[in-house]
């Protein structure tokens, strides 16, 4: 891993009323997994925004998010100094491949949610499949990120936060830093 690395969740194709709940778990995944910015594309939608910010407000960490209203321009830019990973049933064994994929530089994790554009299999540099059954992209994205990141709950990146949650057998425990 190299100081110049970066993770990206690019989701394609967010409707807002039939993709409110999804969306909105998948930012939280991506967050929760080590994603450093998830980025909205489709019809543009503040409350998954508003979500995504608020959950980082209250557990901590720096997680940015936006909306993109050309994904697809983004993503060819991207691409010239960028390693884009697709997600996609139709894509190479992701036991086979992950720890092939190296972490020196930005990348971008393609998701979709509608049909996704013919093009982002040409522009990805890994078409992943978690399984080659159709599921979800939120199931595909945790997968993935837990075998190409691997734990992040050491890490200091959900610093900063109201509440810290205490692993523990029975009950819910959390440290509330508001009141430190
Ligand atoms: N109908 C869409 C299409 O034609 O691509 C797929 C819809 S699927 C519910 C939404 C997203 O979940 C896909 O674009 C992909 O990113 C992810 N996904 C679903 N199953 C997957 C699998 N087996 N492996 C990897 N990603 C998967």
């Amino acid at each position: 891993m190299t100081g110049d690395f970066r993770v990206s969740v690019l989701r394609l194709g967010h409707r807002r009323e039939r993709d409110k709940r999804i969306t909105s778990h998948l930012g939280l995944t991506a967050r929760a997994f080590g994603a450093d910015e998830v980025i909205l594309a489709g019809e543009d939608d503040d409350s998954a925004l508003e979500t995504w910010n608020s959950v980082s407000e209250r557990f901590g960490g720096a997680l940015e998010c936006r909306f993109e209203p050309k994904p697809m321009s983004w993503l060819r830019r991207f691409a010239d100094s960028g390693t884009v990973i697709h997600l996609t049933m139709y894509g190479e064994p992701w036991r086979e491949v992950t720890s092939q994929i190296p972490k020196d530089k930005p990348t971008v994790i393609v998701v979709g949610g509608t049909k996704v554009p013919a093009e982002v299999f040409s522009i990805a540099n890994h078409n992943i499949s978690i399984g080659n059954q159709p599921h979800s992209e939120v199931a595909a994205l945790g997968v993935f990120m837990e075998s190409w990141i691997g734990p992040i709950e050491e890490s200091t990146k959900f610093a900063g936060g109201e509440i810290e949650v205490v692993p523990s057998e029975r009950g819910k425990k959390v440290v509330n830093r508001e009141e430190d």
